[in-house]
């Protein structure tokens, strides 16, 4: 999952699209190969819940987004793209590749139908761990722990995940998430639910290839080396046993500066990965590296000039914010033995307010 963060006016977007700049744009960078990033999809009825992932996209905008790059790009996978790209061979003019994280059952049930209509082939990177689980994804749930009230009055305290190794995550859910469970609704676990490994395999054999995302949903960097190794490597394994592909890629959870570095890179390649995708925006071309390509977000205020203007290259300014801010704020990772929630959520301090405020 990532921040799409404050970018959804779509006015000059609109006015930069009747003068006539996005195919300007398109034509100067039109052999670099762009790569568009989804998580999960919804019915249309869903679009305006409060608990929707902004990441998400609508059954109806997906259609429109797929039949706008059928009519105006060329679609590659992204494994093919790889290959060319490796060998230094040129890719078609205005080549996209379609990419989804995660790993949600939408990805297939609802993307999959519109993919082949369209004859667009896409890359599904999963977290391993949760597929075929029927356990939410951990961002998920705590997503739905803060817009629910443990209280009359208070809402619980929801740690700030991204910068937390993956088990201070699942500490606290393991303490939180049994009390929200039960009013889960029907239409949360289904938009919501990871895929089944069955689903998987139905689709794999259709449009998608499969990559990986880590075993758990691990952002890399928060993580201290022992942890990357093996999130890195199971996943790989677990795909790559099932889905053999000598394109496969990865997908660095979170991805953004600072989310994953050289190691993390190499251990992807010795792993067997042809390639690795990040979120980092921008496009891709001779010279680029294979393990950190940049891709392009696409989320629930996207609707087809928004598309448009992402391919053009018209959205970076919020991915310059980010590098700057990872730059100035550092990360060091945190030992799992050091987790703070066994602390700040033991019996004694649980009802502390001030203890929990640092994590909000
Ligand atoms: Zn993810």
């Amino acid at each position: 999952m990532f921040s799409l963060g404050s970018i959804s006016n779509r006015m000059p977007y609109a006015f930069a699209g009747s003068l006539g700049l996005f195919r300007a744009a398109e034509a100067i960078a039109s052999r670099r190969l762009r790569i568009l990033t989804y998580h999960g999809l919804c019915e249309d009825s869903l679009r305006n819940e409060p608990w929707l992932p902004r990441t998400f996209v609508t059954r109806s905008q997906f259609t429109a987004h797929m039949k706008w790059l059928a009519e105006r790009y060329h679609t590659v996978s992204l494994g093919d793209a790889l290959r060319a790209m490796a060998q230094e061979k040129p890719l078609p003019d205005r080549s996209v590749a379609v990419t989804f994280d995660d790993g949600y059952d939408t990805t297939f049930s609802i993307a999959g139908p519109v993919l082949k209509r369209f004859g667009i082939p896409a890359t599904a990177y999963l977290s391993t761990a949760y597929i075929g689980s029927r356990e939410l994804f951990p961002f998920d749930r705590l997503h739905l722990v803060r817009s629910c009230r443990n209280a009359p009055g208070e809402p619980l305290p929801v740690p700030a995940h991204k910068t937390l190794p993956i088990h201070c995550v699942l500490c606290w859910l393991s303490r939180h998430w049994p009390t929200v469970e039960p009013g889960v609704s029907s239409a949360q676990r289904s938009t919501l639910q990871p895929a089944s490994w069955e689903t998987v395999r139905t689709w794999a054999g259709e449009c998608f290839e499969i990559g990986a995302h880590t075993v758990s949903h691990a952002i890399l960097g928060n993580e201290i080396e022992s942890v990357r190794v093996r999130e890195i490597a199971e996943s790989i394994s677990r795909v790559r046993d099932e889905f053999p592909n000598p394109g496969m890629s990865f997908s660095y959870p979170n991805g953004r500066a600072g989310d994953f570095n050289a190691k993390d890179m190499d251990l992807v390649r010795s792993n067997g990965c042809a390639g690795a995708v990040s979120t980092q925006r921008g496009f891709n071309g001779a010279g680029s590296n294979l393990y950190a390509l940049k891709r392009m977000g696409v989320g629930i205020d996207h609707d087809v000039g928004s598309v448009q203007a992402e391919l053009a290259g018209f959205r970076t300014i919020s991915d310059r914010f980010y590098r700057l801010r990872s730059r100035l704020r550092g990360r060091r990772p945190i030992d799992p033995e050091e987790c703070p929630f066994e602390f700040i959520f033991s019996p004694v301090s649980e009802s502390a307010p001030e203890s929990t405020s640092k994590f909000d």
